[in-house]
């Protein structure tokens, strides 16, 4: 099951599909991408051994249960109950990270903590806006809260952007080059967002000891964090206050390598955080896994590097 070089690879961004939130949502033509996201079954842990993935850490993609209108909660929960399950099947290669209710937000701390200590699953991921409101919003600190005590991460994946933003930023380009909504522009612009409103909202002032993970190699943040740093710090406007965006983001930051697998952006990940923050991830089945494991074999990293982010530092992140 492991690469060749022997290392156990946990991967930790890697999604599904539930029948309940498909009827909901309805998320569109079939194709092999779809058959894969509905697959929690014996031809996922196949693509996983060609791989040499040993454990995918499930998610649900985008929406998962955030579909969920309050009068639907049950169904909200029941996304849950039926990963579990799936985990179940396979206890020694899945775990997961619960879907959150965020339409319902009075419910998604409690949410999160039944997922945590009655079904095992290693944290929460949250997408993108629910109903144009970011996750920064006072209305899911309780859940902030119990993450804390729970000693779980938080993993803020992208969502689509709003459509405000869509009309006033990428309307031109959607029909010919569609990605800029998505993995091409769109889900980084609106994550790397998130995270900035995380950093500014004063949630880590209230919780600190609060963790988050973002994907995609940390949507840009790691490149930019010496300007966004200064720019929000009595360095740049001595009478501001100072954000420790630096301070956040290395001490409350995790990131992951899904479908970012670029060798320059690790190095500066590694520069600006410090290896012990990186976590390997593919982002199946957005992205194929065999590039994945094959780049971490070539990466320019010492072994014990590797180790760490191809799985020690899940194992820590995730108490495994
Ligand atoms: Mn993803």
């Amino acid at each position: 099951m492991t690469t060749q070089a022997g290392i156990q690879i946990i991967a930790i961004e890697e999604h599904y599909l539930d029948e309940d939130v498909d009827a909901k949502i309805n998320k569109g033509a079939s194709g092999l991408v779809k058959e894969r996201l509905l697959d929690v079954g014996a031809g996922r842990i196949a693509e996983m051994d060609a791989a040499g993935i040993d454990v995918q850490i499930l998610s649900h993609c985008p929406p998962g249960a955030q579909c969920f209108d309050e009068s639907e909660i049950e169904r909200a929960l029941a996304v849950n109950d039926k990963l579990k399950n799936t985990i179940d099947n396979y206890p020694d290669r899945f775990m997961g990270f619960a879907s959150m209710p965020t339409k319902v937000p009075g419910a998604c701390a409690d949410e999160l903590q039944r997922c945590v200590e009655e079904l095992g699953f290693k944290g929460a991921l949250t997408h993108g806006l629910t109903d144009g409101v970011f996750i920064d919003d006072e209305r899911y600190w309780p859940m902030f809260e119990r993450a804390q005590k729970l000693d779980v991460p938080i993993y803020v994946h992208p969502g689509p952007p709003h459509p405000a933003v869509i009309e006033a930023y990428y309307k031109d380009y959607v029909e010919r080059w569609p990605s800029i909504l998505s993995a091409g522009w769109g889900f980084t612009v609106e994550t790397a967002t998130a995270g900035l409103r995380l950093m500014l909202s004063g949630v880590f002032d209230k919780f600190p000891d609060l963790k988050i993970i973002l994907g995609h190699m940390g949507e840009g943040l790691p490149f930019l964090l010496w300007r966004v740093d200064f720019s929000f710090s009595k360095g740049f406007r001595p009478d501001a206050p100072n954000a420790r965006i630096r301070e956040i983001f290395t001490n409350n930051f995790w990131v992951t390598t899904s479908g970012n697998f670029s060798s320059p952006a690790l190095l500066c990940t590694m520069m600006e955080m410090g290896i012990d923050r990186i976590l390997f991830s593919v982002d199946w089945p957005y992205v194929e896994n065999k590039p994945g494991p094959e780049w971490m074999e070539g990466a320019p990293l010492s072994q014990k590097d590797k180790i760490k982010v191809l799985n020690g530092n899940a194992k820590k992140l995730l108490r495994l």
